[in-house]
């Protein structure tokens, strides 16, 4: 077993930037175990015979998460389909931006414009025990994928989901919103795992911004007034969407990720003059 981590991990190493992780987590798929338990007992493991065809549907290029069909997000694991995009963990820190926003309150109504997998509100569900929550999306098939994760965490009951076009037909107000739509230029080339996502979950227009231009005008009469919204970005669009929501008369503040990116912004209602 540790030979076959071995020689797996060096042949994935040219198509992946963590094959040995890559290999690990085929490997416990394929034997039906966790990672962890992988790791504990690979002295007495064999390798089961569906093991190659796991690796080679990664060496085409597939991302793992959906070879295996799940992915960690937060403190949940989320079932993932090519439906949905991929959670990664930059998208970790609009919860982070949440967590200290609100400190020891509960944000007691939740919404999550663009939920796809589900993963921003159900991580937020499972963060605030005593939240509820709506998860919007305009893909059916992302909505269903969304309620078979809510159900499987148990989050089902505290946790709505409704196809629609961000939040057209919404009334609020939410404490926290939550959004990562998609923000990336139409004429930017992809390579890699997101090759395999669906491009609407991805694609923006020309510049990446046409979904934050429709966003933000609902924004302000969404919020709680105190309440926050907490919005992905990509790593140059600070400047560009921190306009369009300081345009609705937004306070708006950035938040970088772990690779020290801009990653989230921060919008709250502006005080009162
Ligand atoms: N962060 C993703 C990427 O760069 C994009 C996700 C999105 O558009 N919301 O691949």
């Amino acid at each position: 077993m540790p030979e076959t981590l071995r020689a797996t991990s060096a042949r994935l190493a040219p198509i992946s930037g963590t094959p040995r992780l890559d290999a690990e987590l085929l490997l416990a798929h394929a034997l039906g175990i966790d990672r962890n338990e992988l790791l504990m007992r690979q002295r007495d493991l064999s390798v089961p015979p569906c093991f190659e065809a796991l690796i080679e549907r990664r060496l085409t290029g597939e991302p793992i998460a959906y070879i295996i069909g799940m992915r960690d997000f937060w403190t949940i694991s989320l079932h993932v389909t090519p439906d949905v995009l991929i959670p990664r963990p930059d998208t970790e820190t609009l919860i982070e931006a949440a967590v200290d926003h609100f400190g020891r309150r509960t944000p007691a109504r939740i919404l999550d414009l663009g939920t796809g997998s589900g993963a921003l509100l159900l991580a937020a569900l499972s963060q605030w025990p005593q939240a509820r929550g709506t998860g919007v999306d305009i893909s059916p098939a992302a909505l269903a994928v969304a309620q078979g994760n809510a159900d499987c965490l148990g989050l089902g009951a505290r946790a709505d989901f409704r196809l629609g076009n961000w939040a057209e037909g919404l009334d609020g107000p939410f404490d926290l919103i939550l959004i990562n739509p998609p923000y990336i230029a139409r004429d930017v080339v992809l390579a890699g795992d997101v090759l395999h996502e669906p491009e609407g979950a991805l694609f923006a227009g020309t510049e990446g911004l046409d979904d934050y231009r429709r966003i933000a005008p609902m924004l302000p009469r969404l919020l709680a007034s105190d309440g926050m919204a907490a919005i992905e970005i990509g790593y140059d669009q600070r400047t560009s969407v921190s306009a369009l929501l300081a345009d609705q008369g937004l306070s708006v503040s950035a938040r970088r990720d772990l690779a020290g990116h801009d990653r989230c912004l921060v919008a709250t209602p502006a005080p009162l003059a």
